[in-house]
Order: structure tokens, then sequence, then C-alpha cells
């Protein structure tokens, strides 16, 4: 059980890895490791692992910088 539950734990971590950094990018919709049109197939086979081990991938915020398109949170309210 014990080797069971160590190699989940790495299988989960790579796929906790392989999402990070197969993130797409939310300016350009593009994996910013593959620089291709995400998700890419890295990415999608981490989710697919991650619904194997039923373990929830970690959120890492900010990761898909939204500030690169210019999201504005204070849109109305510095107008007077
Ligand atoms: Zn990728």
């Amino acid at each position: 059980m014990v080797t069971v539950y160590a190699s989940e734990r790495v299988q989960t971590a790579a796929a906790q890895q392989a999402l990070d950094e197969h993130i797409t990018l939310t300016a350009t919709g593009q994996c910013r490791t593959c620089d291709i049109p995400g998700p890419c197939p890295w990415w999608e086979a981490a989710t697919a692992a991650f619904a194997q081990t039923r373990h929830l991938p970690r959120r890492t915020s900010g990761l898909t910088r939204p500030d690169l398109v210019g999201v504005r949170r204070v849109a109305f309210s510095s107008r007077t």
C-alpha cells in the first residue's frame, strides 16, 4: 500500500509540474512552454492524470497572467 501511495504521489507531482509549465496564457491563448495554441497535449495529459488519481490540481494565482490582456479591477470607480 505504501508503494502505491508513493508512486501516486510522484505521478501527481509530475502532473502538477506539467500543469504549471504548460498553462495556456490568457493574453496569447498559447501554451507558455510549447508555443502552440493551448491547451497543449502535455496539459491535457496532466489533467487526465489528475482525473485518475482523484487529486485536485493546485491552483496558482496569476499564472495565466490576466494582467497582460489589460484586465482592470476598477474600471468605473475612478471616474467621478
Ligand atoms: Zn505545452
